[in-house]
């Protein structure tokens, strides 16, 4: 049977409940268990595909192909159990499905209602997600409960999950709550009382939590633990202290140096081998001695909002980790060098286009690729980075004067990037779009399989085929293939079925490389990712050894 464990967060919102609860499955990991992990999300967008950037973070795309929250990045960069769409639901989701049984008949005349029809729905998807990994024997799935104690939108998710606790069984469950403990300024005492209403507030709705998880800037001494202890009901060894580290790869560490995984088990009856964090220390010791420094100059557009490049920039900091050295990203905001030119770009030794959609910065993004490529720049585009990439090279290689995408330039003479109206899914489905198709849900989306070139750079990092995760509308257009290739634009790796770009080089440039494909989602701490791995090296090649 799986035990779940349930965190849910207090005081207030980003206090890193998922790099928590992710670190967390990873001691249990480590000891040996099959841990699974979901999240939920209290708002009623169906996904967060449609969200912007600014207010929900990085979509993070499974394998599947499901547009989740972010912090299923985290799980997958903590753990090895693999995502997908059943490990994220949100109210919305719950609630279609709720209505759609109701219009069908399902509910035989009842009046159908938030408590038992939406929370009996939200314990259904719950037991569904749990199950969806191991082949339905996971040991533990933690389920983090997002939103924050105390607000409305929440309340059907907790009430879910109390009367889930009563039908399990008490050895079979444990509630956290992850709280702040806040001070008022650096050196003041850190303050109590937030996570005091907070509990009282989780106790209102029937939930007792097991363990209290306190973030604070600080360690948090045994006086204030006491006190957290005595207000709240819960032993003192299980008020644990979760303080500000400088990278999130500690947390394993933090939490395990306090037990947490020893109260976890002993809650549950369990008692598995003991926790082995020894590769989490070699990657902070890593992180911490790096034997070089090299600058990456990201070229975005939400560059004051780095969350919403979540996993681009782990990624990188995994290719650090695993070539001794430390990147340092410069987010450069493409509108700057549209105004000033590419000066700005000056010092970096790589530039990087992420991915992206709409209009904004879009020329500056292009004169930041055209710099590199003739300035013979480590360059690395993603998606959208990497159809500039090929938008650039059609105007200034390939002599198609003002060659554009069509998402920018719908009427552009030479569209060399395009929306096709048809393509096959991963499931093999033929799925169908336009220009005026709803805008969730219509991208091609999840991992494809994909063979590579030989004799390619892409060949060399890759080998013969590449797995890689997808989220875009728009395509290279192959009417322009010809011309683009005569011209000497490599294109290292296709799908099979319609031909659609996937990769592309150039050649006489120590490192130029375009990809359809987001792989920064299927970078991890443990193995890093090797097309990052070899960008990354090609820099500090560049950088410190052509330089000698
Ligand atoms: N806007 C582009 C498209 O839809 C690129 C998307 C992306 O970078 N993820 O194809």
């Amino acid at each position: 049977m799986i035990k779940y464990i349930f965190i849910t967060g207090g005081v207030v919102s980003s206090l890193g409940k998922g790099v928590t609860a992710a670190s967390l499955a990873a001691i249990l990991e480590s000891r040996g268990l099959r841990v699974t992990m979901l999240k939920l999300d209290p708002y009623i967008n169906v996904d967060p595909g449609t969200m912007s950037p600014f207010q929900h973070g990085e979509v993070f795309v499974t394998e599947d192909g499901a547009e989740t929250d972010l912090d299923l990045g985290h799980y997958e960069r903590f753990i090895s159990t693999k995502m997908t769409r059943l490990n994220n639901f949100t109210t919305g989701q719950i609630y279609d499905s709720v209505i759609k049984k109701e219009r069908r008949g399902d509910y035989l005349g009842n009046t159908v209602q938030v408590i038992p029809h939406i929370t009996n729905e939200i314990q259904e998807f719950i037991v569904r997600g749990a199950n969806n990994s191991f082949e339905g024997n996971a040991d533990i799935a933690i389920v983090e409960i997002g939103g924050t104690v105390g607000d409305i939108e929440s309340l059907p998710f907790l009430e879910a999950a109390r009367q889930m606790s009563l039908s399990l069984g008490r050895s079979n469950f444990v509630f956290m709550h992850l709280t702040l403990v806040p001070s008022v300024s650096s050196f003041s005492e850190l303050k109590t009382k937030p996570t005091q209403h907070s509990v009282q507030k989780l106790r209102e709705i029937g939930i007792f939590p097991d363990v209290i998880l306190c973030r604070a800037s600080r360690r948090i001494s045994s006086e204030e633990r006491a006190k957290i202890s005595m207000f709240s009901n819960v032993p003192i060894e299980s008020v644990i202290s979760v303080w500000n580290v400088d990278s999130i790869y500690k947390v394993p560490s933090v939490l395990q140096e306090q037990r947490v995984d020893d109260i976890v088990c002993s809650t549950m009856l369990i008692n598995p081998e003991p926790a082995d964090l020894s590769i989490w220390r070699k990657l902070v010791d890593r992180i911490e001695n790096p034997s070089c420094d090299i600058d990456i100059g990201m070229i975005g557009k939400y560059t004051d909002f780095t969350e919403s490049y979540k996993s681009l920039i782990e990624a990188i900091a995994h290719a650090g980790i695993h070539t001794n050295s430390r990147v340092n990203i410069k987010y450069i905001n493409s509108e700057d060098i549209e105004k000033n030119g590419t000066d700005l770009l000056k010092n970096l030794d790589g530039i990087l286009v992420p991915g992206g959609f709409g209009n904004r910065g879009i020329e500056g993004k292009i004169m930041a690729i055209n710099y590199a490529r003739e300035n013979k720049i480590p360059f690395l585009g993603i998606c959208l980075g990497m159809q500039l990439a090929v938008v650039e090279f059609a105007r200034n290689v390939a002599g198609l004067k003002n060659a554009n995408s069509t998402e920018f330039d719908a009427s552009t003479e030479f569209p060399v990037i395009a929306l096709i109206n048809e393509w096959k899914d991963i499931s093999g489905q033929i799925e169908r779009r336009s220009i005026n198709s709803d805008k969730g849900g219509t991208l091609r989306k999840g991992a494809q399989s994909i063979f590579v070139m030989k004799n390619t750079k892409t060949h060399s990092i890759y080998g013969d085929s590449l797995y890689e995760r997808h989220r875009h509308r728009y395509e290279v257009n192959n009417n322009y293939l010809k011309c683009l290739i005569d011209s000497g634009l490599i294109v290292s790796a296709s799908t099979s079925s319609e031909n659609l770009t996937e990769v592309i080089e150039i050649k006489d440039h120590p490192w130029f490389i375009g990809v359809q494909f987001h792989p920064e989602f299927t970078s991890t701490p443990r193995n890093g990712h090797p097309l990052f791995i070899d960008y990354v090296r090609a820099i500090i090649n560049k950088k410190f050894i052509k330089s000698i």
